[in-house]
């Protein structure tokens, strides 16, 4: 069946169909482009059509069109994925999920929502009640809700709440298959983990069910410091410390803040290490006491909400490309400071560090985006061995492939063969379904 009488059979159910070329290719990408590596892998993959539902009614509509054509559907949110992860690799269908973007219920502590609701759009209507999401990517104002729970896995919150992934965060997820035909299944508790981080390989998320956090009138703080490592140690300690409420502990090693945040520029000295730091209001005087007893200097303290968010997370990669485009990044969990220290020592200025503290299974940990001055595919390879070998875990940002960015569990090749059978959710992104065929 050619692609016209697709668009044709779309449009005739009242589906908005997107065919203008330049739009396609505009909504067939994402931020794939911080890695030289997927640059040149993904910069000429685009859909055919895209595809814009309004409801779970036209999204089953799409899945049955693609499943009886053999069409390959590839689900996209904002698109502000870092690995290609919604880049379709063989054409088809760009399913995007921006307009199912209403509030389902919103009451004490919990929400449910349509999958593409901005995050920023949610949270600002959990606030009015007293709550907000419990975590938020850097990309928040533009990030879907499904984008987050099918490509993403931490953020600003991530010090008090852990992994998105985390028990209890995520409560339901709602999901049509890609059967012969299309099937509404919910999905609750442990079951979730199937569908989570799977890149939209194995069923479309229409809803999901949210706990909320208590909201905050946070505070925005940053703290400079003269030698990297005592920023490190400080951020070690605000992190442990259980009566400080807070939602961002952010370290930037120099020259990362003083070079490339120019807007930031009043509240840092050439050269500096520094903190960014997002806590409750009451949490400042024994944050000023850390402060001292690591000999930082507060330079910036306001209550103007997610102004610092954009400095932190994968944004701080983001800043520093618009300045140096030949910057690149790497994940890297370092588990603790001694490693965080050695590989600080064995790298600069080559690797520049950029912790993030997160709560992982009960206890704070650094883990960090590191900005990488790239050269060659193998000296990265050798940077991301060495960080291996010195028991940092790396989640290669340089892969679309989703087992070699981090894991998928058994469970979600399981329920890909059962939901997709013909394989058509984001064709090529899951090894395991690929060797299987
Ligand atoms: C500057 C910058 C900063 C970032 N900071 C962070 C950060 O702090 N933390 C973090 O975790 N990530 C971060 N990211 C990555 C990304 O922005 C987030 O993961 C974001 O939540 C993705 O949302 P999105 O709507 O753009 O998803 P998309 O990029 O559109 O999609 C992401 C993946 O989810 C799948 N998907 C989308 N919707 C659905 C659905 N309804 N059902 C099933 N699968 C679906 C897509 O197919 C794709 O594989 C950052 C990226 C950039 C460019």
């Amino acid at each position: 069946m050619s692609i016209e009488s697709i668009e044709q059979e779309l449009a005739s159910s009242g589906i908005e169909v997107i065919s203008n070329p330049a739009l396609v290719e505009k909504l067939s990408l994402d931020y794939y482009h911080f890695s030289p590596i997927l640059k040149e892998q993904l910069e000429n993959k685009k859909a055919d059509l895209v595809v814009k539902p309004k409801n779970e009614a036209q999204v089953l509509q799409v899945a049955k069109l693609c499943v009886k054509h053999k069409i390959p559907l590839t689900i996209r949110g904002s698109g502000t994925g870092n690995y290609g992860q919604c880049i379709p690799l063989e054409g088809g269908i760009v399913l995007d999920t921006t307009n199912l973007n209403k509030i389902i219920s919103l009451e004490s502590g919990l929400a449910r929502v349509e999958a593409g609701i901005k995050m920023i759009a949610l949270d600002r209507e959990a606030q009015k009640i007293g709550w907000e999401l419990r975590m938020v990517p850097s990309t928040y104002h533009s990030a879907t809700l499904g984008g987050f729970i099918g490509g993403g896995s931490v953020g600003a919150g991530s010090i008090t709440y852990g992994l998105i992934k985390d028990p209890g965060n995520v409560l339901a997820l709602r999901l049509i298959s890609m059967e012969d035909e299309p099937k509404v299944l919910e999905l609750r508790g442990q079951d979730i983990n199937k569908v989570m981080h799977a890149y939209g390989t194995n069923g479309i998320i229409t809803e999901l069910e949210v706990a909320l956090a208590p909201a905050y009138a946070w505070l925005e703080v940053i703290v400079v410091f003269t030698d990297f490592m005592q920023a490190a140690k400080f951020g070690q300690a605000i992190s442990d410390a259980d009566g400080i409420v807070k939602k961002l502990v952010t370290i930037l090693g120099d020259p990362i803040a003083s070079d490339y945040f120019h807007a930031l520029e009043p509240y840092l000295a050439k050269g500096c290490s520094c903190a960014l730091l997002i806590i409750a209001p009451t949490a400042i005087e024994a944050t000023k006491e850390i402060v001292k007893e690591y000999q930082g200097q507060i330079s910036y303290r306001k209550s103007e909400p997610a102004k610092l968010l954009e400095f932190t997370w994968n944004h701080t990669t983001l800043l520093a490309r618009s300045i140096d485009p030949g910057i690149t990044y790497l994940q890297a969990f370092y588990y603790d400071l001694e490693k965080v220290e050695h590989l600080y020592r064995k790298f600069q200025p080559e690797v520049m560090m950029h912790l993030e503290f997160i709560r992982l299974n009960g206890r704070a940990i650094p883990t960090g985006i590191p900005l990488v001055r790239y050269s060659t595919a193998e000296r990265l390879n050798q940077i991301i061995e060495y960080h291996q070998a010195h028991g940092a875990s790396i989640a290669n940002p340089h892969t679309y492939i989703i087992e070699e960015g981090g894991t998928i569990e058994p469970e979600q090749l399981i329920l890909k063969q059962k939901l997709d059978p013909y394989g058509l959710l984001n064709p090529g992104k899951m090894r395991a379904w690929s060797q299987k065929v």
